[in-house]
């Protein structure tokens, strides 16, 4: 028997990470080998089902929905193959086990995002980013796919060989093939230092171009109802590691789990006293310490909450920021968790959300059961007035109509998706309402 089959036929519920998005397939597999990815495809071929893949389920759209055939690439999760810096994964694999073994051949991911759960191809599928002026999405490293297709065969793409593939399916979300294995160009293992401050608005913003332009990365947390300002400054380093790394978890702890899951609860319960609250927050001193770049990079996330994020261009990040700051107090649910704001380099990826512009990326959640819509709306329309583009992974309402005039090459990935799907076998009701039927 077959892992395909062992899984199929019952028909368990699929959910996302934050539980606002479930599906129930009429296959849920765990193929652990790409033939048996192109098995897959080829039952939903013969028995006309839409098939996708899921990741870690950490997008709050849509994205990976279907009720057809599911597939989740935890058992296909092995490195492949170590070619100097580049390094060859099964698509299923974790960031977190992946940034693991690169360490043990020397190696690291030049940037990365805030969390390490994703798998390595649902975080490039979406343009998964962390911070940085001079770096780019975790998208903007893969060098190599192999990408089952359509038809049930399967799709090389590399620097060398259709480059011209590759060049748009390093963003695919999931619309143009099932990404059986990336190729991402590594570099050699690095120690970040890691400087977190608290400061104030007011003394943040006068200073925001020197301080995203002198550190390799720098990005900021301000805390709804107050001035108070987080930021974190991670710059490259020789040192060895400071082992201070279990103060700086107390501090993350407090900031980002503890301290906002214990607003989120009294969110729910008296959400009037949130403000007064908030002010209360830890939000002083300094805590700095050197380790290994991705204990820095990343962090575990512990309260569950709903998200929204958009990336405007650069000049525009201080208009958007004013007013959303505006907006908070204006709104009749009061905000319990911080808004956080990246800055990141242009690259040339048709939808990557810093295609062709350096940009500013400015992401706001709100606590599960409270509400979300008002908040992200007006949201919406701030960002809109600067063409803002939507992460894919995160809440947001945009349609082709729109998305079509945010990306120069949006109408270039369409026609690779015609080509590639033109029966639309990996079709859900967000890549319609993304990408067009
Ligand atoms: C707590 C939390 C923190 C986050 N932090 C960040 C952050 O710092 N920066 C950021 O940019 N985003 C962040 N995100 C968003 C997240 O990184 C993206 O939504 C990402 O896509 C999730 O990866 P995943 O493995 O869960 O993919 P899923 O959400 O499961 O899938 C995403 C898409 O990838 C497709 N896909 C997955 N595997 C394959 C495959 N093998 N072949 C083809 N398509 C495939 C799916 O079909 C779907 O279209 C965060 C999300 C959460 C919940």
């Amino acid at each position: 028997m077959t892992a395909l089959e062992r899984i199929s036929g019952n028909r368990p519920t699929w959910r996302n990470w934050a539980g606002n998005q479930w599906s129930v397939p009429d296959h849920l597999l765990r193929p652990t080998t790409e033939t048996e990815i192109v098995d897959a495809v080829r039952l939903g071929n013969a028995t006309d089902r839409i098939v996708k893949i899921v990741g870690a389920g950490h997008s709050f759209t849509d994205i990976a929905c279907t009720n057809g055939v599911l597939l989740s690439l935890d058992d296909y999760d092995d490195i492949v193959r170590v070619d100097g810096n580049d390094v060859t994964v099964q698509a299923g694999i974790r960031i977190g086990a992946l940034c693991r073994k690169l360490e043990e051949h020397g190696l690291a991911l030049p940037n990365l995002g805030d969390i390490d759960v994703q798998s390595v191809a649902g975080a490039i599928s979406t343009g998964t980013h962390g911070t940085g002026l001079e770096y780019q999405s975790i998208a903007a490293a893969v060098v190599g796919l192999r990408l089952v297709t359509a038809d049930g065969g399967v799709a090389v793409c590399s620097e060398t060989e259709r480059p011209d593939l590759l060049h748009v399916a390093r963003v695919g979300l999931g619309a143009l093939g099932l990404i059986s294995e990336v190729t991402l160009r590594c570099e050699p293992a690095f120690n970040l230092h890691a400087v977190e401050k608290a400061t104030s608005v007011a003394k943040l913003l006068p200073r925001l171009d020197e301080l995203i332009r002198s550190n390799e990365h720098f990005e900021f947390f301000w805390l709804p109802y107050t001035e108070a300002v987080l930021t974190k400054s991670n710059n490259r380093t020789d040192q060895p590691s400071t082992g201070g790394e279990q103060r700086r978890r107390l501090e993350q702890e407090l900031l980002e789990n503890v301290g906002f899951g214990a607003l989120n609860m009294v969110a729910r319960r008296a959400p009037a006293l949130i403000p007064k609250l908030a002010t209360a927050l830890p939000g002083s001193g300094v805590t700095e310490y050197v380790t290994r770049s991705a204990d820095v990079f990343t962090s575990p996330r512990r309260v569950r909450f709903l998200e929204s994020e958009y990336a405007v261009p650069l000049d525009a990040f201080e208009e958007v920021f004013t007013r959303l700051r505006r907006l908070v107090d204006t709104l009749p649910a009061p905000v319990s968790f911080p808004v956080e704001c990246r800055f990141l380099g242009a690259d040339d990826i048709p939808l990557s959300m810093a295609s062709g512009r350096a940009s500013a990326f400015i992401a706001i959640h709100t606590a599960i059961g409270m509400p979300h819509e008002g908040y992200m709306a007006s949201f919406e329309q701030i960002v809109d007035d600067v063409g803002g583009r939507p992460h894919w992974g995160k809440l947001h309402r945009k349609t082709e109509v729109e998305l079509v005039d945010l990306y120069p090459e949006f109408d270039l990935f369409r026609d690779w998706r015609d080509e590639l799907d033109p029966d639309r076998r990996w079709q859900n009701p967000y890549l319609a309402r993304v990408l067009g039927d």
